[in-house]
């Protein structure tokens, strides 16, 4: 259980009420402020994905009829690799593109991507929760390109590895988030929306890996940081 809420700070664009709201806009530039702060190739990295639109299928609302979303599609993932992980959903667009939509549906119309860059599926609702999920999703699109650019995808690694990495980066995001703004990460509490809650507890152990290797990361110096990050998002990479 790991989730985030918020105490108060307008310049995050979060609210004392309870209705907090953080714009997209607005949580783009934490996350990648976030990731420079630790390490300004990560950060590099953040911006491209993120100010790219081919990269990045993102819903901003709050109609409460939409389903959620919090997918990334890797580069290149095919029916057959979704079949063989057992991640196909056979009413995909069905389930997440229909409700709150007018005729023509909404964005998530398929699970498969025949582009060579990974793109995030997200519906993004502006809690601090919602940029914790889109700093994970963001994670997953990091480690992709890292992976690939070292001539390997993610089919090289389990859906655990692949969710460690996914959690090294959004562990940079929600401290940051704690520390510079006054949002507090809470455990054991549930506070009604999506969250890490039901995640954390069934990849406990990939969760306080990644939590290891993002605080033994922050003690590093700059340059045996980077090389952290990268083993962090590419454990194929060998140890010298
Ligand atoms: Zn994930």
């Amino acid at each position: 259980m790991y989730v985030i809420y918020q105490k108060g700070n307008k310049e995050a664009g979060v609210s004392v009420n309870g209705e907090s709201h953080i714009s997209l806009d607005v949580a783009k530039g934490l996350i990648v402020d976030a990731l420079t702060d630790f390490d300004a190739a990560l950060g590099q990295r953040a911006a491209d994905i993120l100010y790219n639109d081919a990269r990045t299928n993102i819903l901003e609302t709050a109609n409460p009829e939409i389903v959620e979303v919090q997918m990334y599609r890797p580069a290149g993932v095919t029916h057959a690799d979704l079949v063989s992980s057992g991640m196909l959903i056979p009413d995909y667009a069905e389930r997440f593109n229909t409700k709150g939509y007018g005729a023509d549906g909404g964005p998530f119309t398929q699970q498969i991507n025949d582009s060579d860059h990974g793109i995030i599926d997200l519906v993004y609702r502006g809690t601090p929760n919602a940029v914790s999920w889109l700093a994970h999703e963001l994670g997953h699109a990091i480690a992709d390109d890292i992976q690939i650019e070292n001539g390997r995808s993610f089919q090289d690694f389990t859906s655990d590895e692949q969710e460690e990495q996914a959690y090294f980066v959004q562990n940079i995001v929600i401290d940051h988030l704690r520390d510079k703004f006054g949002l507090h990460d809470v455990r054991e509490t549930n506070l009604g929306e999506p969250s890490l809650c039901d995640e954390f507890s069934s990849r406990a152990s990939q969760f306080a890996a990644a939590k290891d290797r993002y605080e033994a990361a922050l003690g590093e110096d700059a340059s045996t940081r980077s090389t952290s990050v990268n083993k962090a998002l590419d454990q194929r990479i060998a140890t010298i």
